[in-house]
């Protein structure tokens, strides 16, 4: 038959026969081949060599989701008695997994502000298992210089992972900060349209092969369809990513120079305080931004309520742009005192900006200040 198929089918199998046992004892002795696909698929494959090829590192491994990657990452390199260094900004999952399952399993736990940055080099220079940074944060979008860490933190021997969902491969370049291994919810940038859940961990060779051990015992593999439209996604990632990154200045800009708004978090702004971090360390600023607007919680909540283009829904990073008030539900679990000291105000209101065009996002913005 004349014509190939441009796009690679998606495999939809569990097993897979061979002709001779030998065979069979190679792929589970070399990973040679594939046998059974919560080892391994080929469709999930071609999504992880994908992903390795874009971020610049050996390997991927693919998960269902941004969780299954972080825990299962995690704790491929955790033993009893170790002692793990996180980010007290880092995402509601991943505080809750390190501060609620690792110490019942005799592992120490340290959490540092990312505004303490001596503090840090000093819990580092104490000793640690592994550095587990974000960057950017939600909501408030603070940037951590990675490399000066990463570095501090390999003189002690311990493994480097960064959450790079936030700035995605087009912003952020974790192999080139001295990371380990780079984790993506790929539920937000990657996939891109709020249609699927998947994660990713990017590391070398080596650390590829222990935490693909994790995950055919742990279980928590992407399945052949998901991984199929993680490809598709990337495929527009930079594309969407430049365009998000345009659009979400000019919001942040409108809204700087707003009457209502207290604040704005947005690293492209001068007025940030990690800007010159962003400026050496991102390709660009991100599709994220927050701010407080000048109401209390029934205000904001009202001003919430109006947006139209803008749907009120948590997640991002995909075509449509959502909004969520943190306080009612990524930072929930958080006492009052808790996020006053993090900086989480009840009139904060975070957007994820999608592709819809500028005008019609800060007409509905300028439109739901009406009703406050
Ligand atoms: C969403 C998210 C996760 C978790 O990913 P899921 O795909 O929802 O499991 C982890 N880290 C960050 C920064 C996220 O935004």
């Amino acid at each position: 038959m004349k014509g190939k198929p441009l796009i690679s089918p998606v495999y939809l199998t569990a097993t897979y026969e061979f002709q001779r046992t030998d065979d069979l004892i190679d792929v589970v002795q070399h990973r040679s081949g594939f046998i059974y696909s919560r080892w391994d698929n080929p469709t999930v494959r071609e999504a992880e060599k994908a992903l390795a090829a874009m971020e610049g590192y050996e390997e991927a491994v693919a998960f269902s989701s941004g969780m299954a990657a972080i825990t299962t990452s995690i704790l491929a390199f955790l033993d009893k008695d170790s002692c793990i260094i996180v980010m007290r900004e880092t995402y509601g999952g991943t505080f809750e997994f390190v501060h609620r399952f690792l110490p019942r399993l005799g592992i120490e736990v340290i959490d540092v502000g990312c505004d303490e940055v001596d503090s840090l080099r000093a819990e580092i220079e104490k000793g640690l298992t592994l550095l587990y940074l974000e960057t950017p944060t939600n909501p408030l979008l603070r940037i951590i210089d990675v490399k000066p860490l990463a570095e501090l933190a390999h003189e002690k021997g311990a493994v480097v992972l960064l959450d790079s969902t936030f700035a995605s491969p087009v912003n952020q370049r974790p192999v080139e900060l001295g990371v380990d291994i780079a984790i993506h919810s790929a539920t937000k940038y990657l996939g891109g349209h709020h249609d699927i859940t998947a994660g990713f961990a990017c590391c070398n060779r080596d650390d590829g092969k222990r935490i693909w051990e994790y995950r055919k015992v742990m279980g928590g593999v992407l399945d052949p369809m998901t991984a199929f439209l993680t490809l598709r996604g990337m495929k527009t990632l930079e594309l969407r990513v430049r365009r998000q990154n345009e659009t979400t200045m000019k919001v942040a800009q409108f809204l700087a120079a707003h009457g209502k708004i207290r604040v704005v978090h947005y690293p492209g702004l001068l007025t940030h305080p990690d800007h010159p971090i962003a400026e050496r360390q991102m390709k660009g600023f991100g599709g994220m931004l927050s701010f407080e607007i000048d109401a209390d919680f029934e205000g904001t909540k009202r001003f919430m309520d109006s947006l139209k283009v803008i749907k009120l829904a948590t997640s991002l990073g995909g075509v449509t742009s959502l909004a969520t008030q943190p306080t009612t539900n990524t930072h929930v679990a958080l006492s009052a005192d808790e996020q006053q000291e993090v900086g989480i105000s009840d009139s904060l209101v975070s957007i994820s900006i999608g592709l819809e065009d500028t005008g019609a996002l800060i007409d509905d913005i300028e439109q739901a200040f009406a009703a406050l």
